[in-house]
């Protein structure tokens, strides 16, 4: 058995490139759901591959990730738009640097991008501060949800005999007989021939567990307004000259139609602390404004929220074979999400196949094409009203922000759906502008209903964090 610790959007991926070639693989998470973690809160970009350091890991992994982003989106089914990036140059002395970015896409062999002059900028972006100068264009560059991703990469494992299980906090190892004695906190335990911790920001404490060394991972917090879809601010993602610490702050459209502002970059204590700060908040909110200054954050403010990078030292992947036999994927922050496929073959094929020396042969049987409930308010009027006359609850709308009927909530529960968040994640309802606020309740009745549970069981998320407390008429 092959065991992945981990099931955000790399462990995931790196589950289900095992499964195209051995079947008995296992997924263990510890949340409620797959790509619950640093997967979840972050700017969700595609990138275009072209500013990570040449010749690092990162910079080996992005470029050669997004190109297999085309692929994964056909077997997947997640929404990926590619809508480009500019990074934009206000300042004289800014130029200097857009240009340098450009030899640096030279040497990352990233040929899908180039200098567009001040008028040109205009015309594709007419918000954009009109002291812009020029802008570097990544076409290549995109947005998506990657917490999709990490959903539809588990389903795929389970689809292909594999076996994904939540609630699984791995808490002890033991070598036993040549295997790995995979301990976890519900007491429960498994032998595995071979592990690969991909723990996101813990995997420096769980390759411990191993008695191996990987780079100590210490967070990273970013910062974010998310807007509203009432006024089309931006239409693809718009960078500033990055600072020495992160890409900068930016203004991007989302995936659904919603902007983000952020991220800062702050140096935190703890693992678990995603407040937003005043501070952080008026620092991003400043900077998104020195981009695009007629943004209005009073009219089209949704909610604020952060999210933590597993930054190392080194800022570079750490992706390595341990003393142990374990496989540790480490260090995975900015472009984890644009790498992750590549990180997967890397780790199977480079890792697994040739450092290991392990033979493995592609199954006859595997199955890439997974199927995903579509968005009903994505699809043509009549194909929605055939659906409707088969199931009315199709033409039912629960979630009126993002127009989520219940029949696309029930298929959610359908495929393992359990939580509040679950369904928010899966399936977008209660996630635009009211947060919940006239949904909430029904999804509750539904959860409660299809599940065959008492409303005051349902949680948002993990165990204790429920919605009621008491007998409630909904
Ligand atoms: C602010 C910010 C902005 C970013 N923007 C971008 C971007 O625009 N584009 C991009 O490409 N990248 C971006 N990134 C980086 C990207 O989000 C990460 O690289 C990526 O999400 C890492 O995924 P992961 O699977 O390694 O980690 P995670 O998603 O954290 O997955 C690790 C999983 O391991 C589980 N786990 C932990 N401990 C245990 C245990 N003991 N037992 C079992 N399971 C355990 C966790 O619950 C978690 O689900 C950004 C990151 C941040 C924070």
């Amino acid at each position: 058995m092959i065991a992945v610790i981990g099931g955000g959007i790399v462990g995931t991926l790196i589950a289900r490139e095992l499964n195209k070639y051995v079947e008995d693989v296992w997924l263990f998470e510890a949340k409620t759901n797959f790509g619950m973690g640093v997967t979840k809160s972050n700017s969700a970009i595609l990138h275009g591959g072209y500013d990570d350091p040449p010749g690092s890991l990162r910079a080996q992994l992005c470029y050669k990730g997004n190109q297999l982003y085309t692929q994964l989106q056909k077997d997947l089914k997640f929404d990926l738009k590619r809508v480009g990036s500019h990074v934009v140059a206000i300042e004289d002395e800014e130029t200097k640097y857009i240009y340098s970015l450009l030899k640096k896409a030279e040497k990352n062999g990233v040929k899908e991008i180039r200098i567009i002059e001040k008028l040109e900028l205009l015309e594709m972006e007419k918000n954009i501060n009109p002291k812009a100068k020029r802008s570097l264009f990544c076409e290549i560059a995109g947005i998506f949800d990657p917490w999709i991703v990490a959903i539809q990469a588990a389903k795929s494992v389970r689809v292909n005999g594999g076996r994904t299980l939540i609630k699984k906090r791995l808490v002890e190892i033991e070598k036993k007989n040549g295997k790995f004695l995979l301990k976890f906190q519900d007491k429960s335990e498994y032998f595995a021939d071979l592990v690969i911790n991909a723990a996101g920001l813990y995997a420096d404490e769980i390759a411990k567990m191993f008695g191996d060394e990987v780079p100590e991972i210490f967070p990273v917090k970013g910062e974010y307004f998310l807007l509203s879809k009432d006024y089309q601010y931006v239409n693809s993602v718009i960078f500033p000259v990055p600072t020495g610490i992160s890409k900068g702050c930016l203004v991007l459209p989302t995936v659904d139609g919603g902007y983000l502002i952020g991220p800062n970059a702050n140096r935190v204590v703890s693992k678990n602390d995603t407040a937003t700060t005043k501070n952080g908040l008026n620092e991003i909110r400043e900077k998104g404004m020195k981009l695009v200054p007629n943004l209005n954050f009073r009219r089209h403010l949704v909610k604020t929220f952060a999210g933590l990078r597993p930054e190392t030292d080194k800022k570079d992947f750490y992706i390595n074979v341990g003393k142990s036999g374990a496989i540790h994927v480490a260090g995975i922050r900015s472009p984890g999400l644009t790498a992750a496929p590549a990180i997967a073959e890397y780790v199977v094929e480079y890792l697994i196949q040739e450092k290991i020396g392990l033979n493995l042969y592609k199954r006859e049987n595997y199955i890439s094409k997974i199927e995903r409930t579509p968005h009903l308010v994505h699809i043509e009027r009549e194909k929605w009203n055939e659906i409707i006359q088969q199931n009315p609850d199709a033409g039912e709308m629960v979630c009126h922000c993002n127009k989520v009927t219940k029949k696309e909530i029930i298929d959610a529960i359908n495929q393992g759906a359990r939580t509040l968040d679950d369904i928010k994640f899966m399936t977008r309802a209660s996630f635009g502008e009211c947060q919940g606020g006239f949904c909430t309740a029904k999804i509750l009745k539904i959860l409660a209903e299809y599940t065959d549970r008492d409303p005051r069981e349902i949680t948002q998320n993990e165990d204790g964090t429920w919605i009621v407390n008491a007998k409630v008429r909904i």
